[in-house]
């Protein structure tokens, strides 16, 4: 988890609120209790783990998947809707979402209805579809850029949108916000200690010394902006429009305009990832806030979990790209991957962006997460607890401090690893599953106002407990 080290000593000298009012042996004796209870409900999962652990490094087929509250992973039996069963029987309201993966749902059946289709009409095949054809059109549509590329993963898609901005300004270096996550992206995995670029806490192999090829500030400041892009060595600033990998980090009202307005005077991109933040709206946080970025990405549940992903480019970015772009000479290494824009993945965009992302699904799941996000609330308010809850769109978080944080470096500084492995047990072992990392919970257009009811009422006897 990024920047647990730290968080953990600001808590030791005193300065988080959260140990003042959790009484941390009360803590650690109901913990104690929880993991108890996990084992004992789940013993075909931990059957399984060990299984695993004898051919998948650290016992799963993806280590972050290992990250849950309980000393093991549930092993799923199936998914579907906002529900999860697992292998020994138990039944969970998802508000996980496959960490927006599954955003609008797991395996909405008209979308399984044109996978299988196109599963019959071949997979991948080094060649266009029409499907492609809408999905450029409607993504240009609703993001308002008129050039588009298909990548695989939101990864993909950040990794190319930073070569072409590169290629497109001459320039070296990228500036990110601290405490950010743009995917298994290189010039990312850095972060801010006492003031100087390092690579994230825990991040494996980072290739070189990342000052070399970024920038790293705080969000929200806009005077520290300012002095890292005026010397005109950052190719790109790519940024969550709203951050969310700290929990929910809202920018400041003109916050965006000074972004847009010292990005623009300096000659500097802007790319703006909306892979997490197509929780606001159809067309991202871009499309509610009328933003103006020179490119956009986005992955994750734009084809339904389907590995899809794709990057806008404004006029200004392709027109220049374009010659590396096709024809004779065309990079064919840099930007893209054999499977990149396949027709399975274009087939479960377009039914995605069609049948799923729809109004219509926001009208439902906005008013879910305002439910929860009030539940929540109220829990704090009752209970006294030094916490807030934030809310962007379908995304719901709180967090163990009074107020939001303003930036990466205050979030980071309030995490609590053991509360945090508490409450998500607590709720776990209650039929219910929160993102592991945050205090995070998706609402999707299956989600029912019974299984935020759900949470509201575990949540308020996980509180009471708590407090004792
Ligand atoms: N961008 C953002 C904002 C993300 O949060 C993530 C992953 N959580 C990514 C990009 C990368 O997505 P993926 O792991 O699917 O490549």
């Amino acid at each position: 988890m990024v920047g647990t080290k730290r968080a953990r000593a600001a808590r030791a000298s005193g300065t988080s609120t959260e140990g003042r009012t959790i009484d941390r042996m009360r803590l650690a004796r109901l913990l104690a209790r929880e993991l108890v209870r996990f084992e004992d409900q789940h013993p075909r999962s931990r059957e399984l783990f060990e299984r695993a652990r004898r051919s998948l490094l650290a016992g799963v087929p993806m280590n972050w998947m290992a990250r849950w509250a309980g000393p093991y992973p549930v092993f799923v039996e199936r998914a579907a809707g906002a529900r999860i069963w697992d292998v020994d029987g138990h039944a969970y309201a998802d508000f996980c979402l496959g960490d927006t993966g599954s955003m609008f749902g797991h395996s909405p059946p008209i979308v399984v209805r044109a996978i299988e289709r196109q599963l019959r009409r071949g997979i991948t095949t080094m060649l266009p579809t029409e499907d492609s054809v809408w999905v450029g059109d409607e993504l240009s549509r609703r993001f308002g850029l008129p050039y588009w590329q298909l990548a695989m993963t939101a990864t993909d898609a950040n990794r190319f949108a930073i070569r072409i901005a590169r290629e497109v300004t001459g320039r070296p270096k990228i500036l990110v916000f601290n405490g950010c996550y743009h995917g298994s992206v290189d010039e990312a995995l850095v972060e801010l200690e006492n003031g100087k670029i390092v690579p994230i806490n825990g991040s494996i192999g980072p290739p070189v010394e990342p000052s070399v090829t970024t920038k790293v500030i705080e969000f929200n400041d806009v005077a520290a902006l300012d002095r890292a892009l005026t010397p005109g060595d950052v190719a790109a600033v790519l940024a969550e429009p709203a951050m969310t990998n700290q929990g929910i980090i809202l920018p400041d009202p003109g916050y965006h305009d000074h972004l847009r307005e010292i990005t623009r005077r300096t000659g500097t991109l802007l790319i703006i990832d909306e892979t997490h933040t197509l929780c606001e709206g159809p067309g991202g946080y871009t499309r509610a806030h009328q933003l103006k970025p020179d490119m956009i990405t986005l992955g994750k549940p734009v084809a339904s979990g389907i590995p899809a992903a794709a990057f806008g480019m404004a006029e200004g970015i392709a027109e220049p790209s374009l010659p590396k772009a096709r024809g004779e000479g065309a990079d064919e290494s840099g930007i893209g991957g054999t499977l990149s824009g396949n027709p399975l993945a274009a087939a479960a965009m377009r039914a995605t962006l069609e049948h799923v992302i729809t109004p219509a699904a926001y009208r439902r799941m906005i008013p879910l997460a305002k439910r929860w996000t009030a539940g929540v609330e109220r829990t704090i308010r009752e209970q006294g607890l030094p916490w807030h809850v934030t809310r962007l769109g379908a995304r719901a978080e709180y967090r163990f401090r009074p107020t939001p944080p303003h930036n990466g470096g205050e979030a980071i500084a309030s995490k609590d690893a053991d509360l945090d492995r508490f409450v998500h047990l607590y709720a776990l072992n209650r039929g219910i599953l929160l993102t592991p990392f945050h205090n995070m919970a998706l609402m999707s257009p299956s989600t029912r106002a019974a299984d935020v009811d759900l949470h509201t009422k575990v949540f308020a006897e996980c509180a009471r407990e708590l407090i004792g």
